[in-house]
């Protein structure tokens, strides 16, 4: 070990998607890449020409860009507005604060936050993994709490976690709504219990499947100074490549994470990649009905199967578990394993598989290759 590097940090995980081999094993030239919950589809050839001519007339790279994100937070503030039925101007564009992905403005919130001892966090297990992750490698402390069967936050748990962690004391809750691997919104009961936290704690709502689930806390934001919501063009709006989200919340707590970022956090092809989907958002979001309704089916689908447990899902992707008393997580692996040996790369956590909503042909070439699987176990026969 390097001498000077910190001592925690080599026992850390990090965040590995698509894993490119599977034991040695030859995986098909078909990769259908269902492990990261991005849009099948990518930008229309249209709007990337539109980009590139952009590109070629506007942007200068010798310059660096605007790091401010003037053009690019009036957007978003008028999208947000519209898109909660709020009236214009709500959501103010100084109210946004835009980041490298919504990862970049996780790690901000935990730097304005909790760093040097200030604070811990609280997550409900399983969830999104970067908020764990990015906070130890800032070695801030993680609390972590269960869910119950249907995965609704433990806010007893939660509660009392809150109550009696003071060395340091917590600071940040973070939610997904809905939760990313299991797909459930939050209920009305886990929305009464954030709303009754006291405002010495940050509550991280992480909106990230927004345009699926059509569910969100924006109107609430105006009576919340302790609120934060996070966005991302990563998944409807089909930029992950590009690296955009976005941060709604009061003054106060956007010109924080306004101090503590890069200065220039976002590439000026990002900023105006990322305009550019919002000003056509009816065209890029016209596929979320049909993802739905590929979600619906493929969850249908799949709870054919006596052994699978597939969980209600508001995002474009579905959580499966399986019923087994003992072997469960060894049968996940395999299922996993073989999913992928066969052409099909899906997310293996703890616990269970999550599984993105991919167009038709991935779909349906899902369940064919999950149907040769699960045919050969003898746990099930
Ligand atoms: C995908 C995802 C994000 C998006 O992260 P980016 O850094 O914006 O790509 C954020 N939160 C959750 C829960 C996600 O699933």
């Amino acid at each position: 070990m390097l001498p000077f590097i910190r001592s925690d940090l080599v026992q850390l995980t990090s965040y590995t998607p698509h894993p490119n081999s599977t034991d040695g094993k030859p995986i098909t030239s078909v990769i259908d890449r269902l492990d990261t919950n991005e849009c099948p589809y990518d930008l229309p050839s249209e709007l990337k020409q539109k980009l590139a001519w952009i590109y070629q007339e506007t942007i200068e790279t010798n310059r660096y860009p605007d790091g401010g994100h003037a053009v690019l937070k009036e957007a978003i503030a008028e999208y947000v507005n519209q898109s909660a039925n709020l009236r214009q101007g709500t959501i103010a564009p100084k109210q946004i604060s835009v980041g490298n992905g919504s990862d970049e403005l996780i790690r901000s919130l935990l730097i304005a936050t909790c760093l040097g001892g200030e604070g811990s966090v609280l997550v409900a297990n399983p969830t999104f993994s970067m908020y764990g992750i990015l906070a130890e490698t800032l070695k801030i402390p993680v609390i972590t709490i269960e869910r119950n069967s249907e995965f609704a936050i433990d806010w007893v748990a939660a509660q009392t976690a809150i109550e009696t962690t003071n060395n340091p004391p917590i600071r940040v809750v973070f939610v997904v709504h809905p939760n990313s691997p299991t797909g459930n919104a939050l209920t009305a009961a886990e929305l009464d219990w954030l709303r009754s936290l006291p405002q010495d704690i940050l509550v991280v709502i992480d909106e990230a499947y927004f345009e699926f689930s059509q569910t969100s806390v924006v109107s609430e934001l105006s009576q919340k100074p302790n609120w934060v919501v996070l966005r991302t063009f990563s998944k409807a709006f089909r930029l992950a490549a590009l690296r955009v989200g976005y941060a709604i919340a009061s003054l106060e707590i956007t010109t924080i994470l306004e101090k503590v970022r890069l200065p220039y956090n976002l590439p000026s092809f990002s900023q105006v990649a990322a305009l550019l989907a919002l000003q056509q958002r009816d065209l890029l979001l016209q596929f979320i009905p049909l993802i739905c309704e590929e979600r619906t089916k493929l969850a249908q689908a799949l709870s054919q199967y006596s052994a699978l447990k597939v969980n209600n899902s508001a995002a474009n992707f579905v959580y499966v578990q399986i019923n087994h008393p003992v072997r469960a997580n060894q049968l996940l692996a395999d299922l996993a394993q073989q999913l992928r040996c066969s052409g099909t790369i899906v997310r293996l956590l703890s616990g269970g598989l999550r599984i993105t909503v991919g167009s038709p042909a991935e779909n349906s070439r899902t369940l064919t290759r999950l149907e040769a699987a699960v045919k050969n176990w003898d746990a099930f026969s």
